[in-house]
């Protein structure tokens, strides 16, 4: 592999890999030198960036569009909105949040006063992927910044026109001295991370963020990896169905299932299942009419790889709601889908799904979803839908996941005050809001112990009287 990695970091040119190197020089020289630690240098960037975002707008919007088919509203709702209010919550209480946090060192050094201190941990790298590209880049961007660190943003290649509307918005609104981005794929990304950086922050699919954690290892950096995984959805008995359908396949088929927390399958009894599918079938209708491809608000696979990849997944003698007819893959337009009747060894329960298929699986009860949950790999989110407190208990002590929601889907992404990340194979490190300040700094507690009164004579050798004391 170590061939394979040269092969593909010789394949940039000399002038490209000059800039790249020369990107990551600078960040380091200007944080070296101090420029992006001042609590004013980080907020007039945080301002720039709030700026840009509006100034950038429309190119945004339209990037968005074509890459991803989204609708304006749903990139204004989950990609440009979210970001806003990422920066205002984290501009507004930032001095609040880099205040010195006391402690007591406790007997031994008494008397002694001790604080935590949030540093700057230096030049960090994001690497961010293409389904939801503004919010995934800019995210993490803004706690880099509020950490004080310099930082280079590598977008996702594979959603370009939005790569390069961000490379616009940070090369024209933001200090250079304190972001760059490296617009890019394999190649460039490989040669990035032969350097040294202080913190990698990927968010993306599993198999690359093992290649990161892999480079960061050299230079001992820490990672932050937001992976993805089958978030598990169950739906317990005596639940309002007709509203649950609507949190569902609002959750399942928004930017076309492209989502790391999607609702990746269902789990329910056959009763619920049979009662549940006529609702999920008329709350799709609801969202994007009965031809969904004429709907504005239903987006598109981000390429016909994935188009291929989920068109794969598709039974069609188990759909319930869509299908393969309806799909087209020159539009890259896969309908929403509803299977029933799937099997755990079927090729859809093989792998995350990011697509908008949704399998209906029938367990016995909740004893049974819990197993299923904790025979797979941890998921990002899980997600339960009952009436009963003690059900919803359960869940919550007896299954492991990144995050677990209670009667609602995605949403909870949207928090700025809910630490957000995976856990085992969903990822490792948690961001958003003050969680993000936390990730992008170093805690450092200082301890002080005055010279006098020496009590640290009482601990010092000769010891032999202090042992018999002990
Ligand atoms: P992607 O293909 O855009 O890849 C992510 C990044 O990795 C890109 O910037 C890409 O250039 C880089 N990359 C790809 N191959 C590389 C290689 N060989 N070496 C170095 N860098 C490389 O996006 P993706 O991985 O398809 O994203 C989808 C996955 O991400 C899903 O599994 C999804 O669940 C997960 N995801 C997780 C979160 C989260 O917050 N936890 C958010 C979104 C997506």
């Amino acid at each position: 592999s170590t061939d394979a990695h040269q092969a593909a970091t010789s394949a940039l040119d000399a002038v490209r890999r000059g800039e790249i190197l020369a990107d990551v020089a600078a960040l380091r020289d200007s944080f070296d030198a101090g420029t992006t630690r001042p609590l004013e240098a980080r907020i007039a960037q945080l301002d720039a960036l709030a700026a840009g975002l509006r100034a950038e707008r429309p190119r945004l919007l339209k990037a968005l569009e074509m890459d991803l088919g989204k609708s304006r509203t749903e990139s204004l709702i989950t990609e440009l909105g979210v970001v806003a209010q990422e920066i205002a919550h984290v501009r507004k209480n930032l001095r609040v949040w880099l205040r010195p946090e006391r402690f007591g060192p406790g007997l031994l050094l008494a008397p002694s006063s001790g604080q935590i201190r949030r540093e700057p941990l230096g030049t960090t790298l994001i690497i961010s992927p293409w389904n939801y590209p503004v919010n995934l880049a800019l995210a993490p961007l803004i706690g880099a910044i509020a950490g004080g660190n310099t930082a280079i943003l590598k977008p996702s290649e594979v959603a370009p026109a939005t790569s390069a509307a961000l490379a616009r918005l940070v090369h024209t609104h933001l200090d250079p001295a304190g972001v760059r981005v490296v617009e890019g794929a394999v190649e460039e990304t490989a040669l990035l991370l032969e350097q040294r950086f202080d913190l990698i922050f990927y968010t993306g699919n599993g198999a690359v963020g093992r290649i990161v954690a892999r480079a960061a290892a050299e230079h001992l950096t820490p990672t932050v990896l937001e992976l993805g995984g089958k978030s598990p959805v169950f739906v317990d008995e005596g639940m309002d169905l007709a509203a649950t359908a609507r949190r569902i396949v609002w959750g399942k088929f928004t930017n076309a299932g492209q989502t790391c927390v999607a609702p990746d399958y269902l789990m329910a009894t056959q009763a619920t299942i049979d009662r549940l599918v006529p609702h999920l079938r008329q709350a799709t209708i609801a969202l994007y009419g009965r031809d969904p491809r004429r709907s504005r608000d239903y987006g598109r696979m981000v390429n016909q790889k994935h188009f291929d990849r989920v068109l794969a997944l598709i039974d069609d003698d188990k759909a319930v709601l869509g299908g393969t007819t309806g799909a087209d893959r020159e539009a890259r337009y896969l309908p929403p889908t509803i299977m029933t009747g799937v099997d755990w060894d079927d090729p859809v329960m093989g792998e995350e799904i990011f697509g908008p298929v949704l399998p209906l699986l029938e367990v016995s009860g909740p004893d049974e979803a819990i197993a299923r949950i904790n025979s797979g790999e941890k998921p990002l989110t899980a997600y339960v839908f009952s009436p009963r407190s003690e059900i919803e208990e359960r869940f919550i002590a007896e299954t492991s996941s990144g995050s677990l929601a209670l009667s609602h889907t995605l949403a909870h992404l949207g928090s700025q005050t809910m630490p957000f990340g995976g856990i085992g194979e969903s990822g490792m490190g948690k961001y958003h809001g003050r969680a993000s300040l936390q990730v992008f700094t170093h805690a450092k507690p200082v301890v002080k112990k005055p010279l006098r009164p020496d009590t640290l004579r009482l601990v010092t050798p000769p010891y032999r009287g202090a042992k018999r004391a002990l």
